[in-house]
């Protein structure tokens, strides 16, 4: 049995916990070493139990904490090659035995996870989103992506439970305070999905059997929780389909 443990999600900081039957990953380390610990403890999960970090991409808000987390725990952490050059400068000392290099799109097992990397566009070097299956359970996480592509939802087809990014409202982001470069970046095909671009998503992901789903990075200035459930809700809706079990992810 596979779960998800979103501890934070947004541009604030995130942390996503995996868990199999054997053992617990981390889907990025984006906040204070301390701060994970400490939302690790609240949902009742151990630092102690965590056998990797996987990091999507190197943003500040998805890798702060991974080099204080995996020297503090002796965790292996895993990115691609282009990640690695990107963000390695900024993780501090990270023991040679604990940097792993996988390659995008190439399935990789740790313990009893088969590990598939997915690649998103996003702007960062080799940025990925993740699919990670354990025995008939599969678990998609999909955020920091400016569009859904087909084989991404391939990807995720079947899945038990997506984590999709619901970033923004496009009329708030277009009339918000922004500066015109931050909001061209937030809505370019290199940025953020829209709730309506996750709305869309999610009817296609149904017809590939695909019934719950946490909506997540959502942006602060420029969506809410109610916008964000409203807009999804609405999309599927216009699909005659009822049946998605939606939730959101907590900012930190
Ligand atoms: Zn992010
Ligand atoms: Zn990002």
């Amino acid at each position: 049995m596979l779960s998800f443990c979103p501890l934070a999600s947004g541009s604030n900081g995130n942390a996503c916990c995996v868990s199999s039957a054997r053992t617990a990953v981390l889907i990025d380390a984006g906040l204070p070493g301390r701060t994970i610990e400490a939302l690790l403890h609240e949902n009742n999960l151990s630092p102690d139990s965590l056998s990797a970090i996987l990091v999507t991409h190197e943003h500040t808000d998805h890798i702060a904490g991974v080099g204080v987390l995996s020297r503090k725990y002796g965790l292996p952490v895993y990115a691609n090659a282009a990640t690695w050059a990107a963000m390695e400068a900024r993780l501090g000392e990270i023991r040679p035995q604990n940097v792993r290099v996988f390659e995008t799109g190439q399935d990789f097992y740790i313990k009893d996870i088969c590990v598939n990397p997915i690649p998103i566009s996003h702007d960062a070097a080799e940025p990925v989103g993740y699919a990670m299956m354990s025995g008939a359970n599969k678990l998609v996480m999909l955020t920091d992506l400016g569009f859904m592509p087909d084989y991404a939802l391939d990807a995720a087809e079947y899945a038990d439970a997506i984590v999709i990014e619901s970033n923004h409202d496009v009329e708030l982001v277009k009339n918000g305070p922004y500066p015109g470069q931050l909001k061209r970046r937030i809505l370019s095909s290199r940025g953020h999905l829209s709730n309506a671009d996750c709305g869309k998503a999610l009817v296609k992901l149904f017809s590939r059997g695909v019934r719950t789903a946490i909506l997540g990075h959502l942006s602060k200035d420029n969506n809410n929780e109610a916008l964000a459930m409203e807009t999804v809700v609405e999309a599927l809706r216009l699909s005659d389909i009822m049946e998605m079990k939606l939730s959101v992810a907590r900012r930190a």
